[in-house]
């Protein structure tokens, strides 16, 4: 049986100069492969940046250890019942930012902690932009209050949605607010942003994971989006209404899916109902003509299961019992 809490799932990135990246890399591998560790972690001559996940006794350990490598990294902790990561991945990445723009690290725009940040919401005036670095799909299941929608499918299109922004805003008055999921992505689009001009360039400290830790639901609407098995988590024990809808009936949800037809894969976001009637596919044409795998709420797993936690439970529930 699984408890809610058997798994630590840590976020953290640390931008910091690393002589020798990759005893670094055999170094973490082999600490994590002995106790079980899973998920993605990137570490070049500029740094690291880690989503994994270990198991409750192994936390205080992994913790040290990666605090003695990297004494900067601000490391946040969720639950999770199981590991949401289906391996471990431990490599050279010399981007750990995908990006097609080298930027000077030595710009910074200046770091909000949650309660100076909160403050700055409450206070937007018509001069103030809230930027969300993330790609569109992220931003539709939640994000900041006020929030503009990003206009990019990838966030490696930020340098374009930038020289956009450029345009629209006036660089010497316009504040801009800026954040991400775990607050890397902005230490690399805070500095363009002040290279393209802006003069008054804020960043999140932590990203949404640090704020909701420190702050719950308060200035956030709707839950996170995560790159690995959980897909859409809550940012806090704060009760987060679902902001996005189906796309089949228009009903609020906040669960995607990837389409079950192998060649198309696409994210869907969808409530239970209507994927199951749908059978797993975003379009009548992929279910017909479609490489389709078996779809069933019930039996489909990770990864193409994407049923927040919180939903299998909810579902798991409605079992019979003795199922
Ligand atoms: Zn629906
Ligand atoms: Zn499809």
């Amino acid at each position: 049986m699984h408890t809610a809490d058997d798994i630590k799932v840590l976020a953290y990135y640390a931008i910091t100069k690393v002589d020798d990246p990759q005893k670094v890399i055999k170094e973490h591998k082999s600490f994590l492969e002995e106790c079980q560790g899973k998920g993605r972690i990137y570490i070049s001559e500029e740094g690291i940046n880690a989503q994994c996940s270990v198991s409750k006794e192994n936390l205080e350990n992994y913790r040290s250890f990666v605090l003695k490598n990297f004494p900067q990294a601000d490391i946040k902790i969720h639950d999770h019942p199981v590991h949401p990561f289906a391996k471990l991945i431990v490599k050279y990445r010399r981007q750990l930012v995908a990006m097609d723009k080298e930027v000077d690290p030595l710009l910074q725009g200046v770091h909000l902690d949650a309660a100076d940040w909160e403050k700055m919401i409450k206070q937007k005036d018509d001069n103030t932009i809230i930027i969300d670095t993330r790609n569109d799909y992220e931003w539709k299941v939640g994000h900041f209050e006020g929030a503009l929608l990003p206009e990019l499918d990838q966030f490696r299109e930020f340098p374009e949605y930038a020289e956009k922004l450029k345009e629209r805003y006036d660089t010497d008055k316009t504040q801009v607010m800026m954040y991400c999921t775990g607050g890397i992505r902005c230490e690399l689009y805070s500095s363009l942003m002040l290279k393209l001009g802006f003069k008054k360039v804020y960043q999140l400290k932590g990203g949404i994971i640090r704020y909701g830790l420190e702050n719950g639901n308060r200035a956030w609407k709707g839950k996170l989006f995560v790159f690995d098995d959980r897909m859409v988590i809550p940012i806090s024990k704060d009760e987060a209404e679902p902001i996005a809808e189906c796309q089949f009936c228009k009903k609020s949800a906040d669960s995607y899916y990837n389409c079950a037809n192998m060649d198309c894969n696409s994210l869907i976001l969808s409530c239970p109902e209507c994927i199951e009637l749908k059978k797993g596919c975003c379009c009548q044409n992929c279910l017909e003509t479609g490489r389709v795998r078996p779809f069933s709420l019930e039996t489909v797993k990770t990864p193409f299961r994407k049923l927040s936690f919180e939903e299998k439970q909810r579902l798991s529930s409605k079992e019979p019992i003795g199922a």
